[in-house]
């Protein structure tokens, strides 16, 4: 019986208070309005991003909301003048997006989408304003567009990306957001030349994939930072090659960074989310070539100070969203590598648990004990 054109009820996890556990409850899903698609999705996993907008410490709060933004799944049906996917497509929904027609889709320069940039704040869908989930009747706030800890949810078409039905669904969700991220942060923007050395701070899925970029670029040395010290055996599978925790030195990790490379690290990444880190992330790279790259998504209010003479020393620093992929047009190509056998996924996946236990998944990433845990819908 097709479900196109109907409100589909299905369970949803959703968010009624910060910091609370998430409720399974029973959501009616409205069919996809223009240019929207809806997804059945099958394989969901959690990002730190939708940790800290649950918190809602340093975010503005938004509930009832349902998060979740690195999925994969099935088209269900799709809205007025989508031509480019149909029920059936597999896809991973993506938290910023390619409407392919304003001046960023139309520049090779950047992925910034003047209508479908990340934007954390939105509650509804950009057609309407409107949120296509609720509960007897009351709406339920979307997140990033994408609002994956739901069977069904709908997703503009400009974030979504479709890609190769034989790639299995429960791995290639990572691709939809931490991977790439990471991935791209260093091959697409920090570059690091073969040879050189590169320091990543913070070794979560993100920053794991930022080494695994750095690997493939043949970095000479990989440093992983991170206050967690049990990160540091796990990094290793991830071609890491020495470790700083900044809790075991007396002195700034800037300097001791400088100490064990001969002034500086060539290029830094940093994964983290915090404004010490991220000072750090720009203060350890060397001065005449260093680039430091900022990733982590910082709390609202946060601003950091460093010496401009830093920047007069010609260190570079910049940031990204997404590792600089445009979404659409070139994840289909980060999942290839992985079914080319270029890109290794199964070793982020340290846990697994059914979407009715996916408070076990904040658990595992409050203690520091997942790389990426997948949440298996329908289960
Ligand atoms: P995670 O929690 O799995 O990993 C973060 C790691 O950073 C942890 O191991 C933690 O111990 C470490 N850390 C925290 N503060 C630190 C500090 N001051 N110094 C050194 N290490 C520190 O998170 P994740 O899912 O890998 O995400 C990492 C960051 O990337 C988060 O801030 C997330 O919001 C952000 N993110 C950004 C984008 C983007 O497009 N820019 C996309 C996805 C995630
Ligand atoms: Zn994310």
């Amino acid at each position: 019986m097709s479900t196109t054109g109907q409100i589909i009820r299905c369970k949803a996890a959703v968010a009624w208070e910060a910091g609370k556990p998430l409720v399974m409850e029973e959501v009616e899903v409205a069919p996809p309005q223009k240019h929207e698609v809806r997804i059945k999705i099958l394989f969901t996993s959690l990002c730190h991003t939708d940790v800290y907008f649950w918190e809602a410490k340093g975010q503005t709060p938004l509930f009832p909301r349902i998060f979740g933004h690195e999925a994969g799944g099935i088209v269900e049906s799709v809205g007025e003048g989508v031509t480019d996917l149909h029920p059936g497509d597999h896809v991973l929904p993506i938290f910023t997006g390619e409407c392919g027609d304003c001046p960023h889709c139309h520049s090779e320069e950047s992925h910034m989408c003047d209508l479908l940039r990340i934007n954390t704040e939105r509650g509804g869908m950009i057609h309407d304003g409107e949120s296509r989930f609720s509960i007897n009747g009351k709406p339920i706030h979307h997140f990033l567009g994408t609002s994956t800890f739901s069977e069904y949810t709908v997703v503009h078409s400009g974030q979504v990306a479709k890609i190769n039905p034989d790639a299995p669904l429960d791995k290639v969700c990572i691709v939809s957001c931490g991977l790439s991220t990471g991935l791209g942060a260093t091959l697409n923007v920090a570059k690091p030349k073969k040879g050189q050395s590169v320091a990543i701070f913070g070794l979560g899925a993100v920053g794991l994939a930022a080494a695994e970029g750095a690997r493939i670029a043949g970095a000479s040395r990989i440093i992983g930072v991170d206050l967690n010290s049990q990160r540091f055996d796990q990094a290793k599978e991830f071609g890491v090659t020495e470790f700083v925790n900044p809790r075991d030195h007396d002195k700034p990790v800037q300097q001791v960074i400088a100490e064990m490379t001969n002034g500086g690290v060539d290029r830094s990444v940093e994964c983290t989310g915090s404004v010490q880190a991220m000072i750090q992330a720009i203060e350890c790279v060397h001065d005449g070539w260093g680039v430091a790259v900022l990733v982590g998504v910082p709390s609202k209010d946060d601003a950091f100070k460093t010496h401009p003479m830093n920047f007069l020393n010609e260190r570079t620093l910049k940031g990204t969203f997404f590792g600089n992929y445009k979404p659409k047009t070139d994840i289909p190509g980060v999942e290839e590598k992985y079914m080319n056998k270029e890109l290794e996924l199964e070793k982020f996946i340290t846990h697994t648990v059914p979407f009715s236990e996916i408070n076990k998944a904040f658990d595992y990433m409050l203690k520091g004990e997942s790389i990426r845990c997948i949440i298996t819908m329908g289960a």
